[in-house]
């Protein structure tokens, strides 16, 4: 079993940006597990079925076709032959991919899959972030972090991120958050997770915060 780092986080506390930076500096794959949500919401939007009927969303498994790119130097989405990489972060989605990701059984079916793709891999390590990573989808990982940041500075860096006012709709985290804390906690961490907050810190120190966390855990154990 390769070396596993579970992050988890809300909308906008910077996790998948610096989880990515990490694994990239210690040569780690990354696995963004908030991709096959948004994938899954993108067809859910394409063949117009109802989100608030569980059974259809459970119903778009079948032909879920979801691939992921775990190098962070070539990181895509793509669902069946389409590429969704840039179509999964628009708007359209916030709104639908709370719903899709409160069915249980949607949670139980990505769950097994993201479980696959940690445990397989060239790499010697994989950072997986998300919303319940640290709790369900890799309790076990010798490195858990929940990474936060006041709703005030997620919502700056958000819509920052896409270009736009702060009151845009789409920069909106704390709505998404609302929806999503009645499905995991991701605010409290769990016992054995080690909280960053990101609030007054720079990207780059953000990045190196959990960096010696996990070296320090890897000179530790070596
Ligand atoms: O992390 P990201 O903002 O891309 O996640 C998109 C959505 O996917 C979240 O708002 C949440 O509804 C869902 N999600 C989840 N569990 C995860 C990752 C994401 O429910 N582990």
């Amino acid at each position: 079993m390769r070396f596993s780092v579970a992050v988890d986080g809300p909308a906008g506390s910077g996790k998948s940006s610096v989880s990515k930076a990490v694994a990239r500096k210690l040569g780690f794959d990354y696995l963004d597990t908030g991709a096959a949500y948004r994938a899954l919401a993108w067809l859910a939007l394409e063949q117009d079925i109802d989100l608030d009927d569980a059974k259809q969303v459970i119903g778009l498994l079948e032909h879920f076709e979801f691939q992921i790119g775990l190098d962070p130097d070539s990181y895509f989405v793509r669902v069946g032959t389409t590429d969704v990489t840039e179509e999964i972060r628009r708007p359209r989605i916030h709104s639908a991919v709370s719903a899709v990701a409160r069915v249980p059984e949607v949670r139980a079916y990505l769950n097994s899959m993201f479980r696959g793709l940690i445990a397989n891999g060239s790499r010697p390590g994989i950072i997986t972030e998300g919303r319940d990573i640290t709790t369900v989808v890799a309790p076990d990982a010798p490195v858990r972090v929940l990474l936060t940041a006041s709703e005030q500075v997620r919502q700056s860096r958000r819509a920052r991120e896409l270009g736009k006012p702060l009151d845009h709709e789409g920069t909106k985290v704390g709505n998404r958050d609302a929806q999503d804390l009645k499905v995991v906690d991701f605010i409290n961490p769990a016992p054995g997770v080690t909280v960053i907050d990101s609030t007054d810190l720079t990207f780059d120190a953000t990045v190196s915060a959990l960096t010696f966390i996990i070296q320090e855990f890897l000179g530790r154990e070596g």
